[in-house]
């Protein structure tokens, strides 16, 4: 006898909300934030899902039906780092059920999964495996001190030349903000992304 496994994935939390970030800023979307993130940026605002252990299972029918019973625009699979899992059952689920699917991802693991947009934010703590930039729908990164520059650079290299390029300020360091637009008035290929839902104060 053939035992199917139902497949599940360790859940921080979901919730329909507005993407706040990139060329999606604004649409309707419904969140699913996978749990485990090991790559610790000192500045991370999801620190509380790092620990994988703390949060529940789903599995992908319930995600599917969740997500579905909101009719978003769009279903974005984030974390923590999503691509610590293998996202093919999910991502096959959401498709099923006609949804569109965006990822977001810092790319530190091997590719999963199958999206209809990629958000890629590479991260200098842990580095991006190469399975990720041919994938790159926009590439985003966050800019915490002027070095940061000079990484986005390097990493504008390597992806699609029709990816979407974006700087965006890291929240507890409103000086970046004045960084970036200077930056963006010199390189006209990058374009600023804001946390939007922070000032709007929605999820
Ligand atoms: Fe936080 Fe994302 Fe960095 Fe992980 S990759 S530590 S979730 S900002």
């Amino acid at each position: 006898m053939v035992v199917t496994q139902v497949q599940t994935y360790p859940i921080a939390e979901t919730f329909h909300s507005l993407q706040g970030e990139g060329a999606w800023a604004g649409t309707s979307a419904f969140f699913i934030r996978l749990a485990g993130c090991d790559v610790h940026c000192p500045w991370c605002d999801q620190k509380e899902t790092w620990n994988a252990r703390r949060y529940p299972l789903q599995s992908v029918t319930e995600l599917g039906e969740l997500a579905q019973s909101c009719q978003p625009a769009i279903v974005v699979i984030t974390g923590g780092e999503p691509l610590m899992y293998d996202l093919t059952a999910l991502t096959k689920e959401l498709k099923k059920r006609g949804l569109r699917r965006h990822l977001e991802t810092s790319g530190a693991y091997d590719w999963s999964g199958d999206f209809d947009w990629v958000t890629f934010s590479p991260k200098t703590y842990k580095l991006p495996k190469l399975s990720i930039y041919e994938k790159v729908s926009e590439l985003k990164v966050v800019i915490s001190n002027t070095t940061d520059f000079s990484w986005a650079e390097q990493q504008a290299l390597c992806i699609p030349s029709t990816a979407l390029q974006y700087l965006q300020p890291e929240w507890n360091y409103p000086e970046s903000q004045a960084l970036i637009v200077n930056y963006i008035l010199q390189h006209p290929q990058w374009r600023l992304s804001l946390q939007s839902h922070k000032f709007l104060g929605v999820r």
